[in-house]
């Protein structure tokens, strides 16, 4: 259920191949941290970034995954947004058509610090700067430098050791996800023999 007029959203976008546990404790965290109505995870239609390093899976895929991994969480959605969009997924773009879509409502684009040590890459990035609020979280590892050109607000999450390709690697070794995924994504994957995982 979307919250009937959500004021303050939050934009957490990403290519879930699949979604796990260090997306959804963010979500949950930084909705909370920041008193969010809404934060919606925007699964990338061609996550630009990542063409030619390795095979995406199918975007209808990732978004049922994550439809599945939120389905119980309260103030936190899947977006179709891009995939409707089609093509190379930009966020300038998707905060442009949420403006529209939610005017007045202040927007936070939710990052975690390796993706975020990377925004000055970006497509219109100052676009993204100007239009919301940049949220940064904290991944495992070593520290990253951040561009002092935008003021970041630092959310505190639990930190969790935990990455999509740890997983696709995990499925295909076939070792347990249990916990790392919602059982709901782990049955999903199955099903559909996503990362060569033995269908059933
Ligand atoms: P991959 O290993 O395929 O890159 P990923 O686990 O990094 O997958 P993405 O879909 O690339 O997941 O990430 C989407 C967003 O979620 C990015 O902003 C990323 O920094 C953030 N994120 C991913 N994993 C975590 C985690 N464990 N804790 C906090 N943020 C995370
Ligand atoms: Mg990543």
């Amino acid at each position: 259920m979307l919250h009937p007029e959500p004021r303050r959203i939050g934009v957490f976008g990403g290519t879930f191949d699949p979604p796990h546990i260090g997306h959804l404790v963010t979500a949950v965290n930084v909705r909370h941290e920041l008193a969010l109505d809404l934060v919606l995870m925007v699964v990338a239609h061609v996550p630009w970034q990542k063409e030619g390093l390795r095979d995406v899976s199918p975007s209808h895929h990732r978004l049922a995954m994550v439809q599945a991994a939120v389905r119980d969480l309260e103030g936190i959605e899947a977006s179709a947004l891009e995939i409707a969009r089609g093509g190379a997924s930009y966020t300038a773009d998707t905060l442009a058509e949420l403006s529209e879509q939610y005017p007045g409502a202040e927007l936070h684009t939710v990052i975690g610090d390796d993706a975020a040590a990377t925004l000055t890459t970006w497509s219109r990035w100052e676009e993204i700067a100007a239009r919301s609020r940049l949220v940064v979280v904290d991944r495992p590892g070593d520290p990253v430098e951040l561009t002092s050109e935008v003021p970041w607000l630092r959310v505190e999450v639990p930190h969790l050791e935990v990455s999509s390709t740890d997983l696709r690697a995990r499925v295909t070794d076939g070792r347990p996800l249990d916990f790392l995924v919602p059982r709901d994504v782990r049955a999903y994957l199955r099903e559909h023999g996503l990362y060569g995982a033995a269908v059933g």
